[in-house]
Order: structure tokens, then sequence, then C-alpha cells
């Protein structure tokens, strides 16, 4: 090498792919830990399916509701169910909680259409739910796909019905139909946003009238007799219903080198998934290792799962208590004491609209872990913009365990932006970086992430863990 090719190695930020020279091994232990993964996605869709997965996978290994413990002490693991639809996790830390607690924070909820109060209506034969969609999509984006209907419906005694249709081989699925190309000559000129209308995603769901039936209604009264005779509901229970439409799809292995995970649901779930098997295959940590699994980060974080909510400052209080250490203004500050990642996913670049990016603060596919410093949109507003030191204490803990990462921005200067749950808990006083995987084609039906980046935040969020 010359003089300048060696400085220029020693100096330059390395921008290369993770999988360039991988080992064998290394890369059999990356596509095993993703299968199981993609096992995972496909149990768990929806954030109730998310808090019921990582229940039992907590309790496994030996992780107990607070309310079960009298007292706590160093080594306990504990979680609080909230509401089923979002969860805390944690392990007592060998060293005295006063200093502060790691935290990794990740959300359930995906983006979705979710069934109105009052969803079934007939009309020319066919019977339809009416949706409103969850989260930041593209409408178009969500017709003529397979859909599953995921969710629960509580009659007033309280009795619970979990439903799920359109997962099992011999499940029947839905859709929401498109406009043919022939017809279509109006729709076309629309703007892509206006394409399809938030009225118009209406699901279809039946077509045969109810036996010896003529007039109308006939098939809505077909497919309540069905569900009647199925769950036992009448219409009015859909009021009292949380019915949502997720993908019918399955994770899938992307790839003719296998190198990626399609799948619905990946914003946030991967970094669910990462972060919990993290935790839960951790030994004894100095520090009191937090997980949290958020709901409503999609709409905003708001209501008494999301991350607005003080539930979570409620489990802390009650660990502090069963550790019998609690005082005036302990909780604060613990939680100025304490380190945050924000386990959220990241837009990676994509080459066929680049236009959008700027490539030098870009999050690349395959190069690791994705952090963001701040994020919020047009001159940094609305971020939560991490601090240099604890940027660089991150960077530490990183570069020894020699995992991948890479630092990048949400798209272009003024182009768009957006949030996560970071700055909620930055409020609280706790430092807090951005840290999740990058991801393609975020909040569609189907999102590509690299299986190297999956692999590299399950051991980024176990080295923060252990630090
Ligand atoms: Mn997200
Ligand atoms: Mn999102």
């Amino acid at each position: 090498m010359t003089e300048a090719e060696n400085l220029k190695e020693k100096l330059f930020r390395k921008e290369k792919t993770g999988w360039e020279g991988i080992e064998q091994g290394k890369k059999e232990e990356i596509f095993n830990y993703c299968n199981q993964y993609m096992d995972f996605l496909n149990r768990s869709k929806t954030e109730r399916e998310i808090v019921k997965s990582a229940k039992e996978l907590a309790e496994q290994k030996g992780f107990k509701s607070i309310c079960e413990y009298e007292a706590l002490k160093p080594g306990d693991k504990v979680y609080y169910n909230n509401r089923d639809k979002s969860m805390y996790l944690a392990i007592i830390g060998q060293e005295g909680i006063e200093k502060g607690m790691n935290i990794i924070g990740s959300h359930a909820d995906s983006p979705r259409l979710d069934l109105k109060p009052n969803p079934l209506y007939e009309d020319s034969g066919f019977a339809y739910f009416k949706t409103h969609y969850y989260g930041g999509i593209k409408k178009y984006q969500w017709t003529t796909i397979p859909l599953a209907i995921h969710g629960v419906i509580v009659k007033p005694s309280g009795e619970k019905i979990e439903v799920v249709i359109g997962e099992e081989e011999t499940d029947p699925i839905f859709t929401i139909t498109d406009l043919l190309p022939h017809l279509a000559t109006e729709q076309m000129e629309r703007k892509l946003k206006e394409g399809i209308k938030g009225e118009d995603l209406n699901l279809l769901i039946g077509s045969i009238p109810y036996k010896g039936e003529k007039g109308q209604e006939a098939i809505k009264l077909n497919i309540l007799s069905i569900l009647n005779e199925k769950y036992g509901i009448t219409e009015m229970d859909f009021v009292s219903s949380e019915l949502e439409l997720v993908p019918a799809f399955r994770a899938r292995s992307m790839g003719l080198d296998n190198s990626m995970v399609a799948a619905y649901g990946q914003d946030d779930k991967v970094c669910v998934y990462t972060s919990l098997t993290a935790l839960l295959n951790l030994e004894q940590p100095k520090t009191t290792a937090v997980c949290i699994i958020s709901d409503k980060e999609e709409i905003g974080s708001m209501g008494n799962t999301g991350m607005e909510s003080h539930v979570f400052d409620t489990f802390i209080s009650e660990i502090l208590n069963k550790l019998g250490i609690n005082r005036a203004n302990l909780l604060d500050q613990v939680f100025c004491n304490s380190k945050m990642l924000s386990a959220d996913v990241d837009a990676a670049y994509d080459p066929i609209y680049s236009s959008v990016y700027e490539k030098n603060n870009a999050g690349f596919l395959g190069r690791g872990i994705g952090l963001n410093k701040y994020t919020g949109a047009r001159g940094k507003s609305g971020a939560s913009d991490a601090n240099a030191e604890f940027v660089a204490m991150i960077r530490n803990i990183l570069e020894k365990e020699n995992i991948s990462y890479e630092f990048s921005e949400l798209g272009r200067v003024d182009i768009g932006g957006g949030g996560t749950i970071a700055y909620i808990l930055a409020d609280k006083g706790i430092d807090v970086i951005d840290c999740g995987v990058p991801v393609l084609s975020m909040h569609a039906p189907y999102e590509v992430t690299s299986k190297f980046d999956v692999y590299e935040a399950y051991r980024a969020y176990t080295a923060f863990w252990n630090n």
C-alpha cells in the first residue's frame, strides 16, 4: 500500500457491507437467528400478539409479573403487562439502581387498517367491513393484497373472544378491490395519495345471501349469522372490539442469496425481537436492564398503552418500592442517571429513490445497526438530539464488541422527517439515542431488512445491557 492508501485506511470512515468477507460460521449464526425472528413475526402480527409472545418467552426464562413479587433483589426478573398491549421487562442489576438503569425501548404496533365501530354493510350483492387506517400508510398499497383479520371482541359480560382469520392455509383471506386499468382513466390522473381514498378502503367479506332470504341485507344477515355461530356475537359487539387488518403474507427469506427478510410489521417488531431476545439471554447484568415494548407509537404514543402514559413510571416506582429503597425524588434521580437506546427502525437508502436521500448521511442495508443522533424535521424541529458525550459512550460500547454501525439522518434536509419515542424518555432526564435496524419500504405491507443488520442489532442491544 502507498502512504496515502495507508493514511486513508487509518483516517476515513468505513463504508462497506458487513457481508464482505464474512465467515461461513458467522453467516450460519445470522441465518439461524433470523429463522427464529421470522417464526416470531409469523406468530405475532399485532401489538396484542407481540405482548402474548413476549410474555411466553419471558416466562420460559424465569420472568414473573411484578405483582407476584413481595420483594425484589439483584438478579430478579420482572415484567409488567400493560393491558395486553404494551409491556415492560426488567432484570434487577447487581449494582444499586440509584446509579441508573440501561433501557431499550421499541414499539409493537405497526401501520394497518382497523375496523370502524360499525363496520358491516351490504352493497350490490357484497358484504363489506369499513375500515379506518392506523398510522402513516400509502393507501394504494393496501388494495389487492391478501389480508387477515386479527384482534379481540369483548362482550359486555367481559368475555373476550380472540380472532385470527386468514393465517392458516385452510382459512379464507380478505381483500380490498381496486379499479381495473381499463376504467381507471380518471383515477390514474389523481395524485398518488388520492388514488385510493380512505373511505374506499372497504374489505370484501362475503356474497352469499342468508338461506331462503331474498330481501335487502340478506348477505349482511348471512355474515352476521356466520359470526354469531362462530363467536356468539351480534352486530353491536363490534363497538367493543379491536379488529385489525394485517397482510396475510408470511415472513420470508428474500433474495437469491437469502440475505434479507421480507415481512409485514418489521417497523418495529424487528427491534422488539432483537431487544427482547437480547434481554432474555442476559446473565446477571451489573446495571438494571429494562426493556420497553410500547404501543401506539405509529399514532403519536398517546393513550394509556402509549409511551406518553405514566404507566412506565409506575412500574419503575414499584420496583423501587419492592427493593425497599424508595424515597421522595428517587424516581427522578434514577431517570436522570439512566441511559437508553430508542430502538426503532431507520429509513434505509433506496437507490431507486435516491433523490430523497443525502448519500453521506443515509443508512444503508447491510452495514449494521443504524443510529440517529437526532430525528425531527425542518431544522431538527421536534428532535431529541443525543448529547455528543452520550454518543461517544455508545460508540465505545459498539467498537469494543466490533459491532458494525452507521449514523444517518432521515432523508435530505427539508424533505421529510419523523420521530420516535426517544423524546418522551429524554423528557424524564434519561440520555437517549435512536438506534435500530434500517428498513426498505417502511410502512408498506411488506418491509425489507438485511439479516446482517438484524443480527447486529441483537449484538448491539446485548452489548449495551452488558456494559
Ligand atoms: Mn417505528
Ligand atoms: Mn413507523
